[in-house]
């Protein structure tokens, strides 16, 4: 007979891991199941052609879209799950977010709970996960009952001038937030060395502010604390009365194994979550579990979102590039009724990464080659707002394999942002025409394949009709069953998601606890 757990946590990536880390200091017994291993150290986390052309450290998986076509989604299985290859831009929702907000395809809803509910638990995320940022610079941001842990990371001389230039044009450009763990004042000791293989790379000496290093790592050893690896949940199993999980069926090393837990909380991202619970269908849970609503799997988000590179012809020397955001058309402005969204810096081209973009860069800048146009590019990411559509959506088949169906929403507005961004980009010495999009950053080729901020499949709320979890995500039709990962977002904002799955898992972790006591 194997041990019952007081807690069992399925996926060890932002939600997971961080909840993980809450709850361990209860003391109570808890087993962490994460489907991937801990990502191999090695050369190749710092090379491009390993991690972007050959997706090095993406799933194998297969998922299908909306025709059966098959295509490989942008997921990584690794202890610390997607936050192992992301670029630590940890943003807090805007306050407005939590409220409702007209779009040009329709309405963000609003949050059962509001940034004010949020805000000590943003503060708590950025201590954790050791932010670096400036509050104050950026108009749209919330009150901050705390500064941010670690000064902002500073720009480099490019971004420095091309900050100077955009406040000289009227714009507010900021520092943004973010999760390396870099003391710019003492880099001798530092551990990150500000290198520019980050954003989209696994970090090769552990200083990015990912859950792996900051949140699962430090339990390793503790005795209420049991990982497994490579132990992929398949299905959750439930009592007679179908209130309560009483078993969490595992695939490992080949073998079926069950583990039981007082409490069980599914944390595999957006689309596995949905997947895991629309597998464990049963007499009781006909439509799959905890959803009587048949709204699990619903509302699927992803951003809609663009890679642009402007060829200046001056150089860009940057080495570590993600230090600016600009968010002067995050709302309504007063030439266009509807949010555009942030602007951000990404992970500086090279030309390994870029030689899928020839065609167009041969056309661009006829004379340069490869290597000229990464030295001279400036790289940015625009973030529109996707609205939770019911009909956007993960399913699953009778294999219990993912289909995803997306219709693009707020297309417009992602377009009128690209155009906001050209004419920041004249103030900036960067003409308009030496401006255009790269697909190479998480997929973009392939729209739906780029999953990297995928949310909203499991949305809380406080009507069981509308909503899968309730404000603590609990799911409403069990007694014992979370979702602590990104499935809960009513909707997407226009910032990167991860920071505010952070805080909502140290916030239900607190919940638990108290729960538990
Ligand atoms: C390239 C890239 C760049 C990004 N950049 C940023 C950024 O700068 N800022 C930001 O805020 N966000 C960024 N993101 C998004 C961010 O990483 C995610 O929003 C965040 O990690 C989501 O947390 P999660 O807990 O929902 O899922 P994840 O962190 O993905 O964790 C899910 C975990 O569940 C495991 N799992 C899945 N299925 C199962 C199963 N059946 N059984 C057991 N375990 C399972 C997975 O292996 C994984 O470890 C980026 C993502 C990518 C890919
Ligand atoms: S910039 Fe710092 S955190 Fe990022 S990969 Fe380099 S050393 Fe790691």
């Amino acid at each position: 007979m194997t041990e019952n757990y007081d807690v069992i946590i399925i996926g060890s990536g932002a939600g997971g891991g961080t909840l993980a880390y809450t709850l361990a200091e209860s003391g109570k017994n808890i087993l962490l199941l994460e489907r991937g291993d801990f990502l191999p150290r090695e050369l190749e986390n710092w090379d491009a052609k390993p991690v972007f052309v050959e997706g090095k450290y993406i799933s194998k998986d297969t998922w299908y879209d909306r025709d059966g076509k098959q295509f490989q989604p942008q997921v990584h299985y690794f202890v610390g799950g997607a936050t192992k290859l992301y670029g630590a831009a940890l943003y807090r929702l805007r306050p407005g977010d939590f409220g409702e907000i007209k779009h040009a395809d329709g309405i963000s809803p609003a949050w059962p709970l509001s940034y004010d509910d949020f805000e000590p638990w943003y503060s708590r995320a950025e201590r954790l996960y050791q932010v670096h940022g400036n509050a104050g610079e950026d108009p749209t941001e919330g009150p901050h009952s705390e500064p941010y842990p670690w000064p902002a990371v500073s720009h480099e001389p490019r971004l420095q001038q091309i900050s100077d230039d955009l406040a000289k044009g009227g714009y507010h450009p900021f520092h943004a937030p973010c999760g390396i763990l870099l003391n710019e004042a003492d880099r001798p000791r530092s551990i990150c060395i500000r290198c520019a293989t980050c954003d989209g790379y696994p970090c090769l000496v552990h200083a990015k502010a990912d859950a792996d290093v900051i949140a699962v790592r430090p339990l390793l050893g503790r005795p209420n604390v049991t990982l497994l690896t490579g132990a992929e949940v398949r299905r959750l199993e439930t009592g007679d009365s179908g209130r309560t999980v009483t078993g969490v069926v595992v695939s490992r090393d080949g073998n079926r194994e069950v583990y039981t837990g007082d409490i069980v909380a599914v944390s595999a991202g957006a689309a596995n979550s949905a997947k895991i619970l629309l597998n464990s269908a049963s007499d009781k849970h006909p439509n799959g579990l905890a959803n009587g609503s048949d709204q699990v799997g619903r509302n699927y988000m992803f951003h809609n979102c663009k890679a642009v590179a402007a060829l200046s012809k001056e150089r860009n020397d940057t080495v570590f590039q993600k230090t600016l955001g600009i968010n002067d058309f995050y709302f309504a402005t007063k030439d266009y009724e509807y949010p555009m969204g942030n602007i951000q810096m990404v992970g500086k081209s090279n030309a390994e990464a870029m030689r899928g973009e020839q065609p167009q860069l041969t056309w661009f800048a006829p004379e340069w080659g490869l290597d000229d146009c990464a030295k001279h590019s400036v790289d940015f990411w625009l973030t529109t707002e996707d609205l939770p559509v019911p009909e956007n959506r993960v399913t699953t088949d009778k294999d219990g394999n993912v289909h995803v169906t997306v219709t693009m929403t707020n297309n417009e507005e992602a377009d009128r942002l690209y155009g906001e961004l050209k004419k920041v980009l004249n103030h900036a010495g960067m003409a308009a025409h030496h401006v255009f999009r790269k697909n190479f950053y998480m997929d973009m080729a392939i729209p739906l394949a780029g999953c990297a901020h995928q949310a909203g499949t499991c949305r809380f709320g406080t009507d069981p009709a509308t909503s899968v979890l309730d404000t603590d995500c609990k799911a409403h039709e069990l007694d014992n069953l979370y979702v602590v990962d990104t499935s809960f977002f009513p909707s997407i904002g226009a910032v990167n998601p991860a920071l505010t799955a952070i805080a909502n898992a140290l916030r239900v972790g607190d919940h638990i606890r108290q729960r538990m006591a």
